[in-house]
């Protein structure tokens, strides 16, 4: 929200896309820029809330930014944006799914979306902090989908959780689909610059647009990246009862551990024993 431009890319967009949806921190979103986006027929802003409270959403995001995020969901929601807060969750506020639930509905956000930490590598401090068990991902999953329930508020999955997660993986207490680089269905992320990435998570480019055409770094994009990985279930899940759904998680959070895409997903258990049941 600080280019200057702002409203002349999305604008620009808007003529070439049906839905365009905005991820922001909302440190920026005041009331005239929420009525603007709104005129322009902006589908969804995305913001992120990390607990029902300001001491642990500001301990993982920075001092301030619950309060920056709050008003800026109240003020998206009072310009007629259609808005979604998305929690991530990692071992610091996965209690707080119920009360993050809880918080949106009364900001008047339209749905609510879970994601997963996703991981750096296992040597980094970061990971012993912040990266969840299954069972704390279960026990999140569960309270906001009950929570969500009793609203009548919309929940989903902001990224793939494999189905080994769950107790009864036939039956997620959320909607999780599959990864959308192996999936049928595909995004790309594009960088200010057009630099082009398979999924924000991925640290490399397959070309730049403007530079080359898109056909060029269509091939590149598919021959290095999307190809392997649709090749290479990750061994273990080879004969899961589940592959055909789960397709193997999320399948870039294995590369900050393995140089192969062969490599499970961090966050699914390694058996194919159910879940633990216990948040640990
Ligand atoms: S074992 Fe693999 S395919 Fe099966 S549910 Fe877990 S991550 Fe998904």
């Amino acid at each position: 929200l600080l280019r200057t431009d702002l409203l002349e890319v999305v604008n620009a967009v808007r003529q070439r896309v049906p839905k365009v949806s905005i991820i922001t921190d909302g440190a920026h979103l005041d009331a005239p820029l929420a009525t603007k986006l709104s005129d322009l027929g902006v589908h969804m802003v995305q913001l992120t809330l990390l607990a029902g409270g300001a001491d642990v959403h500001d301990s993982l995001r920075g001092a301030g930014s619950f309060a920056d995020a709050t008003r800026a969901i109240a003020t998206a929601a009072a310009a007629g944006l259609k808005v979604s807060a998305s929690m991530v969750v990692t071992r610091q506020n996965y209690r707080e799914a119920s009360k993050v639930a809880e918080l949106c509905f009364a900001l008047g956000a339209q749905g609510m979306a879970l994601s997963r930490f996703c991981s750096v590598p296992a040597n980094h401090p970061a990971f012993e902090r912040l990266m969840p068990s299954a069972g704390q991902v279960r026990y999140a999953a569960e309270a906001a989908a009950e929570m969500c329930e009793s609203l009548g508020l919309p929940l989903a999955a902001a990224l793939t959780i494999p189905r080994c997660v769950w107790g009864r993986p036939e039956h997620p207490p959320l909607r999780v689909g599959v990864c959308a680089l192996v999936g049928s269905g595909g995004t790309l992320t594009l960088s200010p610059t057009g630099a082009v990435r398979s999924c924000s998570l991925s640290t490399r480019t397959h070309g730049t647009l403007g530079d080359e055409p898109w056909p060029t770094i269509a091939e590149r994009l598919w021959v290095e990246e999307l190809e392997p990985l649709r090749r290479s279930l990750p061994v273990v899940c080879e004969d899961c009862t589940f592959a055909r759904q789960c397709l193997g998680g999320c399948r870039l959070s294995t590369r900050p551990h393995a140089a192969h895409w062969s490599a499970i997903d961090p966050l699914a258990p390694v058996t194919h024993e159910p879940a633990d049941s216990g948040a640990t």
